[in-house]
């Protein structure tokens, strides 16, 4: 007989889902760790963290109990006119451990409102100062999100074609490399000295759902100041970067000239609640201080700076602050180095990457198809044949754990990805 719930998940629209091509949904009763247990009972290990949220692991006590406290102190309030002490000690905490030269932190959603405010903050920065500059530069293959303004900055792909002609122009970058360093830092040069450029977006060292790119700091350090020299505001999209997942807390750590503008989500919350951040350096924030009204800076959402959503990302800082923390990615990041050298021996495999918590690489084969690649499908039943839950992006198969994965999972992981690319 058909499970009642699952009926009702009939009346559900799933995203990123074609579902008349897709198995009937997974229900999952409770999380805990690393596992995700579904309604007949399997324990399933979440080697994605849940699209990427988790880091701390599912149902963690502490951040549970942080929200719990706040649902009956306050749970929501208007954000304009109106402050609170989750949302104040929030904006303290983060000030404290992102790298130094932060001042505002402005609140919203998710990963993708996080980024349009970044847009909407840079482009009205010189409108604000009298300067018509529009134009954002963005990486090939970047992705920021769906919404229209992150969708327009990202790498076009099928996923855009119905919205092509609605998406704003924007200037695609190769993503620099050794070979390629010289010619990339004189092509943005030139755009920015030739175009009206507002902006250059970017995620810091790692293009996560573009193919899992990793590229070098010392170059992304070489973008960063020319556009700092031709005031091109940058912004990093840490939303997938930050909270440890590239070994560093922030991957703009690892670069000298540090951004005017990074979007944080994802992990923020470790997983727990919807909440986006946009922190700026003063700078940014004095061009909308002013005695003119229309300086202001006209964005928000009803939800904005959620009492609850703040109370679970200031108990995930508190977990941040413990020495587990470091500890964790760090033991992750050595095994998935090891593994690496092992899974470099098989055939099937190439471009075997890790940074930080993440280790990626190229399944072989001869399509051209991108995210549809029939690896893809193939892959993730298999895994899920084994209770791994992975998600490759077309070829590309990755982990990126919740740290708190323990080094059992992550060998069973390792061996069903073993006897995946030995079947091939
Ligand atoms: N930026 C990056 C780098 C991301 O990886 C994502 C989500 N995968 C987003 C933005 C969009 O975040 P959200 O899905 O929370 O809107």
């Amino acid at each position: 007989m058909k499970n009642n719930k699952l009926q009702n998940d009939n009346i559900i629209w799933h995203p990123y889902t074609q579902e008349k091509l897709s198995n009937p949904n997974i229900e999952i009763k409770k999380g805990l760790g690393t596992l995700l247990y579904t309604a007949d009972d399997k324990e399933i290990i979440d080697a994605i963290s849940s699209w990427w949220v988790t880091i701390h692991g599912h149902a963690h006590p502490t951040i549970a109990a942080a929200i719990a406290k706040q649902t009956v102190e306050l749970e929501q309030v208007i954000f304009a006119g109106f402050t609170h002490q989750p949302a104040m000690n929030l904006a303290k905490n983060l000030i404290d451990i992102l790298p130094k030269g932060y001042a505002k932190v402005f609140f919203s959603d998710n990963g993708s409102t996080a980024v349009e405010v970044a847009l909407k903050m840079a482009i009205q920065f010189h409108s604000n100062k009298g300067i018509e500059r529009q134009k954002i530069i963005a990486f090939e293959n970047s992705y920021h999100g769906d919404t229209f303004g992150a969708m327009a900055i990202s790498s076009r792909g099928s996923f855009h074609s119905a919205f092509e002609t609605l998406l704003f122009d924007v200037i695609y970058l190769p993503l620099p490399r050794e070979e390629n360093i010289e010619e990339v830092c004189n092509l943005f040069t030139n755009f920015i000295e030739e175009d009206n450029i507002a902006a250059f977006i970017y995620e810091p060292l790692l293009q996560a759902a573009g193919g899992m790119n990793i590229y070098l700091p010392q170059h992304l350090n070489r973008l960063l100041q020319i556009a700092k020299e031709r005031h091109c505001i940058s912004i990093a999209d840490e939303v997938l970067t930050g909270f440890g997942r590239t070994g560093f807390l922030f991957a703009s750590e690892a670069m000298t000239i540090k951004p005017d503008i990074i979007c944080l989500s994802k992990g923020l919350t470790g997983g727990f609640m919807p909440l986006g951040v946009t922190v700026c350096q003063q700078h940014v924030y004095d061009a909308f201080f002013s005695n003119d009204r229309s300086k202001t800076f006209f964005h928000g959402h009803s939800y904005t700076g959620n009492p609850l959503a703040c109370a679970a990302a200031n108990a995930g800082i508190e977990l941040i602050r413990q020495p587990l923390f470091r500890e964790n990615i760090k033991r992750i990041a050595d095994q998935h180095l090891r593994f690496a050298k092992k899974l470099d021996q098989f055939s099937s495999v190439s471009n075997v990457r890790c940074i930080g918590t993440i280790i990626a690489f190229d399944v072989n084969n001869e399509e051209n198809t991108g995210y549809f690649n029939s690896i893809r499908d193939k892959a993730y039943d298999f895994f899920l044949s084994k209770n791994i839950l992975m998600r490759p992006l077309g070829n590309v198969l990755y982990l990126l754990p919740p740290y708190c994965i323990t080094d059992e999972e992550l060998g069973k992981c390792y061996e069903a990805i073993e006897e995946f690319c030995g079947s091939l």
